[in-house]
């Protein structure tokens, strides 16, 4: 007999209805049909699958690729008085663990996805009955996902020694590439996806080239209150910001992995016990984290891909009141994340560029972010929304082909080797004791640029090296990237989105 899941909703997790898609998935997986469900984080994934542990006979076993995780849902789940156990190398009782399994005490039984390669942890598992089998983040099983890992691939041949217990795999952030990848990799028919709609509708978009990031970053601060969090790309950078925004009045944190544990636990529970506190953290920070009320999330540089955006940002405005997400981007942040791309192993190498190609387009997009954002997760969202910068302050779009024509000849002309200052330099025919000992004031691009053209410099340097037609060498100078031929013969071209020009405002400019 198994109990209506409405009733266990509601007396085991005391919810009052399903959200979103949640009913869709558990109705299947009581059905025993294979399933990939994507949700955003936040949408309620874990009850997907505890309550078919609870309602069906058997326990389900769950595969989770992070331990700290795996002990923060066991508290949840044993919370609210399901039967649950962690199995792993961190835990003593073990044997007690596998003895309850195998006399039907548990509903619940989380797993490493390493032990899954184990003769006899698969022995184990056919000695007693089996509900599900629950695979989170299963993102991971994926080459083409942002964080493969290979323990993931060896699921599959004991998915297959089970073939008759239903799998359910559960991720966050997957596009339609690698979602298509996991349901092959877990054996999973492609009716059996189910995605749940991305959008965050209280959360304003903002993305912005960054000049001077303190101050942009101290600006956002004076402007938005309540507890937040801003991204930074290292620790080094996590610390000084820290330092630096501390100056401006709000208490601020610091977290990155550098930290010994217990300042870092310190500071987390400073922060979700905050109401006005900004957490300056490397995206080590926020996993896991419960706190609805996060007013804005700051990034001081790209992050690694728009899963990683949307899955940082989505920390912002959980409770559903008005949030905010800006994020700073420096051309260089895309010229150092091109280069990291050679560093990982080349089968990889494709899907690396891919991901940076899209995070490039949604930063230089004069339309709206959320259309880009919710596009890439597979959805059909109207053109405009209406709560990001691009559609409240709709940009300038100018062509700016010929002047990065122009910008291209220099930089070839001077030889490929001088760094962005000194090629401005030469286009606004600027002299110095450099360019004379260079010889560079007979050059035909010297001071072709003049007059307003030259306010298009810096953003016309931004698009070509984010778009690989320029790269720096390591000594900072400028060399040519595949994308430049094209733009310089004309069949490439650069429009630029030029941010309206910022007015100073009243609010917040002298707010102590
Ligand atoms: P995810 O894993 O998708 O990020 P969680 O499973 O951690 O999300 O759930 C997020 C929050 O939503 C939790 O606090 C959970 O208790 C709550 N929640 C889940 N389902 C429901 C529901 N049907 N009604 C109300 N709250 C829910
Ligand atoms: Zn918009």
């Amino acid at each position: 007999m198994t109990a209506d899941p409405i009733d266990i909703l509601r007396t085991t997790f005391g919810f009052s209805g399903f959200r979103g898609v949640q009913q869709q998935v558990v109705d299947r997986v009581l059905a025993g049909q294979h399933t990939l469900a994507v949700m955003p984080t936040g949408a309620g994934k874990s009850l997907t699958y505890q309550l078919p542990a609870v309602a069906m006979p058997g326990t389900c076993i769950v595969i989770s690729p992070l331990i700290a995780l795996m002990h923060d849902q066991l508290r949840a789940a044993e919370a609210v008085g399901i039967r649950a156990a962690t199995l792993t190398s961190v835990d003593d009782n073990r044997a007690g663990t596998i003895a309850r399994f195998r006399n039907g005490e548990l509903d619940l039984l989380y797993v490493a996805p390493e032990r899954a390669s184990s003769g006899y942890f698969r022995d184990m598992l056919g000695q007693a009955r089996l509900a599900l089998f629950a695979i989170d983040e299963a993102h991971c099983v994926s080459e083409w996902g942002h964080d493969f890992r290979p323990d993931y691939r060896l699921l599959r041949p004991l998915l297959d020694s089970f073939p008759n217990v239903p799998r359910l795999a559960l991720t966050a952030t997957a596009d339609a590439h690698t979602r298509a990848d996991i349901l092959e990799q877990l054996g999973i028919a492609p009716d059996g996806l189910i995605v749940a709609g991305f959008d965050r509708p209280n959360i304003r978009y903002a993305i912005s080239p960054r000049d001077n990031v303190t101050r942009q970053l101290q600006a956002l601060l004076d402007e938005q209150p309540g507890p937040g969090i801003v991204y930074a790309p290292t620790r080094n950078a996590v610390e000084r910001l820290a330092e630096k925004l501390g100056d401006g009045g709000r208490p601020v944190r610091a977290y990155h992995a550098g930290l010994p544990p217990q300042v870092r636990a310190q500071n987390q529970a400073d922060f979700v016990a905050s109401e006005d506190m900004v957490m300056v953290a490397t995206v080590a920070f926020g996993m896991g984290i419960d706190k609805p009320d996060v007013r804005f999330v700051a990034h001081a540089g790209i992050p690694k891909s728009i899963e990683g955006y949307y899955q940082e940002t989505g920390r912002a405005g959980r409770d559903g009141d008005p949030a905010v997400a800006h994020l700073f981007w420096g051309a260089d942040d895309f010229a150092r994340a091109r280069q990291r791309i050679h560093e990982v192993e080349p089968a990889r190498q494709s899907g690396e560029r891919a991901r940076l190609t899209a995070l490039g387009a949604l930063v230089e997009t004069a339309g709206c972010r959320r259309a880009i954002l919710l596009r890439h997760f597979g959805e059909h969202p109207p053109e405009r929304c209406g709560n990001c910068d691009n559609c409240l302050t709709p940009p300038k779009a100018v062509d700016a082909s010929v002047t990065a024509q122009k910008y291209l000849s220099a930089v070839f002309r001077t030889g490929q080797m001088f760094g962005t200052g000194y090629v401005e330099s030469v286009l606004v025919g600027k002299s110095s004791e450099r360019s004379l000992t260079n010889g560079h004031e007979n050059l035909s691009v010297w001071g072709i640029v003049e007059g307003e053209e030259e306010a298009l410099l810096k953003p016309v340097s931004r698009a070509l090296l984010l778009r690989d037609a320029l790269r720096t060498n390591p000594h900072g100078g400028l060399e040519f990237g595949p994308a430049a031929r094209a733009i310089l013969k004309g069949e490439a071209e650069v429009a630029l989105v030029l941010p309206p020009k910022r007015q100073r405002r009243g609010r917040g400019a002298n707010k102590a």
